[in-house]
């Protein structure tokens, strides 16, 4: 579903990710960890292309983009391989003057061009699904850090894409309200979601990856099947990375 293809990206002469190939199958869940600065957030960007790499391939699904220095690429590609994403940010980012069915929908009538109602019936499907169909009609500013946090995975949702990114969904949240996001996230995980995302949550880790993506200095130093990155690391540099997880 996801192939990253020798992945390099420089902010102008800083190298913030170099030599990265993934590879992550329809249905997986992948947890991207590693130091703060590492480049995960980075790594997210460039495969939804917010962001995009000053070289190397990017394919998600049939679709495929290759960046080269000095080669601009058809604002049509960039789009047609950024549809296939949803992305959930550390700061939800909500759309603070809409109340959370708007913020669902938006997307689905400003950019796809649904009709209204449609679009309203598919936003509350979501806002069922996350539990939060009782706070509809709610104002983000009056949700809590974990409902908010819910209403913006059913907002990345809402397109249908074939792939959701979350950049540390749960490291703005305490404890217990990041129990309610690790849940949604986790049934999303059983169903089978692509997922990718970068997280310092064990937890969140520990109950939606099914593999392991350790990033460090812009490379991928180790990765595998989650349990074994977490019980028994190659790299010295994991292990004890992974124990300053909580
Ligand atoms: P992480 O998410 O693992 O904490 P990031 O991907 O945010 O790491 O950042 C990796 C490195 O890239 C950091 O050193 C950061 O300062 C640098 N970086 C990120 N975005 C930019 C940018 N737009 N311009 C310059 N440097 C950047
Ligand atoms: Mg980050």
């Amino acid at each position: 579903m996801i192939e990253l293809s020798n992945i390099e990206k420089r902010f102008g002469t800083t190298t913030v990710l170099s030599s990265v190939d993934l590879v992550m199958a329809e249905g997986s869940v992948t947890a991207l960890i590693g130091p703060s600065g590492a480049g995960k957030s980075t790594l997210l960007r460039c495969i939804n292309l917010l962001e995009q790499p000053t070289s190397g391939t990017v394919r998600l699904g049939e679709a495929s983009v290759t960046f080269e220095p000095g080669k601009r690429v058809p604002a049509a590609e960039i789009l047609a391989l950024r549809r296939q994403t949803g992305m959930v940010f550390q700061n939800f980012q909500l759309f603070p003057h809409r109340n959370a069915v708007d913020n669902v929908m938006e997307g689905l009538v400003t950019v796809l061009g649904w009709p209204r109602e449609r679009a309203k019936a598919r936003a509350m499907e979501l806002l069922e699904k996350v539990g939060m169909a009782e706070k509809a009609e709610a104002w983000p500013s009056t949700l809590s850090g974990g409902q908010q946090q819910r209403v913006a995975i059913a907002r990345a949702l809402a397109p249908s894409p074939r792939i959701l990114l979350c950049d540390e969904p749960t490291s703005a949240l305490d404890p217990e309200l990041s129990d309610e996001v690790v849940e949604v996230l986790g049934q999303l995980a059983r169903e089978g979601t692509t997922m990718v995302m970068a997280t310092h949550d064990l937890r969140l880790a520990l109950r939606t990856a099914g593999e392991v993506v350790v990033v460090d200095g812009g490379h991928v130093i180790e990765k595998g099947p989650s349990r074994q990155i977490f019980t028994d690391p190659q790299r010295e540099r994991t292990k004890r990375f992974v124990t300053t997880l909580t």
